[in-house]
């Protein structure tokens, strides 16, 4: 999943969880922000969803995000980080699997690459693409609404 999926899936969570908007949207990109560069540009790790994409990375990141920001922030930054993963983990079932959510503490034969964002989006089949497509437009109706019924309300509102 890219940007728009991530984004939606993150605020949709945030929503249907009650956790905090912008600490959800804030982390929603940022095992990618991670991974990415550490296997993209620096040829550090052999694939682009090690260390950020796994337990271990959701579990410390979650923990300075609690100490940084407090209880209210780390659950919002919790179910972002989570739907990210997740979203993640739904087309490595579409595509070449690539979450290794154990790691380091297991083992895994690990899918080398892809060493860019080109290759990445090669990656996509189109059930990938209709799901990211699905998600974003789920995510555009939900606040479309929210922000329709709040517009109406702050028109009704005292005066
Ligand atoms: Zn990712």
């Amino acid at each position: 999943m890219i940007l728009p999926g991530h984004v939606a899936a993150a605020s949709l969570v945030s929503k249907a969880l009650g956790v905090d908007l912008r600490a959800a949207l804030a982390v929603s990109m940022v095992p990618d922000l991670i991974d990415k560069p550490v296997r993209w540009l620096f040829r550090l790790t052999p694939n682009d969803r090690i260390p950020a994409h796994t337990l271990l990375g959701w579990a410390l990141t979650s923990a300075v995000a609690g100490l940084l920001g407090g209880r209210r922030f780390a659950a919002g930054w919790v179910a972002g980080y989570g739907s990210h993963l997740l979203c993640d983990e739904v087309n490595a079932h579409l595509n070449p699997g690539r979450i290794y959510f154990w790691w380091p503490f297991k083992r895994y034969t690990m899918h080398i690459g892809p060493t860019g964002l080109q290759s990445s989006l090669n990656d996509f089949r189109p059930a990938s693409v209709a799901l990211e497509v699905g998600l974003t437009l789920v995510a555009l109706a939900v606040w479309g609404r929210e922000y329709s019924r709040r517009r109406q309300g702050g028109q009704c509102g005292p005066g």
